[in-house]
């Protein structure tokens, strides 16, 4: 565990020279000093405990946190207001709850369209889609790699909608980052730290998926990776903890929501598919992660499930869709909060919920 040390929050607007001065006031007095930032917001990390006399024609920092070493930029002392995150036209972290929907995994042009456009009808903030898969057989579908990657950047061409979608591989960030809307980091890679930093550099929002085996702890360290390259705009996603129950895929940690949401200034996503692996539990899982303050949810979606290549089992008909999507706006509606809907959407042809 690293000693304890102090977080010196400062506004945006505090000039370079003035972050210098306070380097080495905090030197004089033989503490370290390092200025890392939150997006735009200049943090000065030091071990200095004790208050400071701060000369005059020095600013004072906006808040000092104390705390051990491992989460240093995720902690909400720092934003109390809470992050934002911006994808494509949605805002996460805003109050309202945003639903990003699709299949598993890109499989044709016709399919992701179709579930696109499906999807779009019912009020999502973004299309997901898996074009890299970390799969555990190396036998299973593998996804379509650069080609699915062409398939959603058409498909948000056609539909409007702002595109997620994993990268698994450091040397991939580049080419994937150019198209997707969003970078997803896999349960399997949370703790892949080369691919952390590289998303970090990356420029684009990213979802981190908690590790299956992983604490809370763990996975605020693991988003500290991608804030300390520059990068602000993280969303936590739960997805479901690996325990003794069998009943379900996974195990979907709630209390981890609530105490994500406590803990960090970062948005909270929930993936009710993944977690559960049980079209059945997926309403009322994705209604208790709004309740307990989730900001997004992550829901597979299919057009016809049982052709699906992969995670078809657990994906959500279309009819079943609309009708989760319906309970959540009455809940969200009851708890003041929007469902998060990208306007403009073209869903022309979309498949009617009853056929499909
Ligand atoms: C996914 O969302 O497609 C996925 C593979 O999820 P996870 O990494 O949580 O298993
Ligand atoms: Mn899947």
């Amino acid at each position: 565990m690293p000693a304890s040390e102090t977080l010196h929050v400062f506004q945006s607007t505090v000039q370079p020279a003035e972050l210098s001065a306070w380097q080495s006031l905090l030197s004089a007095r033989q503490a370290t000093s390092e200025l890392l930032w939150l997006g735009t917001t200049p943090v000065i990390v030091t071990s200095e405990m004790a208050a400071i006399n701060v000369p005059r024609n020095l600013p004072r920092p906006v808040a000092s946190v104390v705390c051990d070493g491992n989460v240093r930029l995720s902690r909400r002392e720092l934003r109390p207001e809470g992050t934002i995150v911006t994808i494509g036209p949605a805002k996460i972290g805003d109050g309202g709850v945003a639903v990003f929907a699709g299949p598993c995994a890109v499989e044709s042009g016709p399919q992701l369209e179709a579930v696109a456009r499906a999807v779009a009808e019912h009020g999502v903030a973004g299309l997901r889609g898996g074009a890299f898969k970390p799969r555990t057989s190396p036998y299973a579908f593998q996804g379509l790699r650069w080609t699915g990657l062409e398939l959603l950047e058409e498909t948000r061409r056609v539909t409007g909608l702002p595109i997620l979608t994993e990268v698994v591989d450091p040397r991939h960030v580049e080419g994937v980052a150019e198209v997707a809307d969003a970078l997803q980091i896999g349960t399997r890679n949370m703790q892949n730290f080369e691919l952390l930093r590289e998303v970090g550099a990356a420029g684009r929002p990213v979802v981190l998926k908690r590790g299956f085996g992983c604490t809370v702890e763990e996975t605020l360290a693991a988003a500290e990776y991608i804030l300390a390259a520059g990068n602000d705009q993280v969303i936590l996603c739960e997805r479901g903890i690996r325990t003794f129950e069998r009943a379900t895929r996974f195990t979907l940690d709630i209390s981890a929501v609530a105490l994500l949401k406590q803990r960090s200034h970062l948005p909270v996503m929930v993936d009710p598919s993944h977690s559960t692996g049980l079209p059945k539990l997926v309403e009322p899982v994705a209604l208790a992660a709004v309740a307990a303050g989730a900001d997004a949810l992550l829901i597979d979606v299919h057009t016809q499930p049982g052709e699906a290549l992969c995670d078809g089992a657990q994906a959500l008909r279309v009819s079943q869709f609309r009708e989760v999507m319906g309970s959540l706006e009455m809940l969200s509606l009851g708890l003041g909060r929007n469902v998060s809907v990208v306007m403009n959407v073209d869903v022309r042809d979309a498949p009617v919920a009853q056929s499909a």
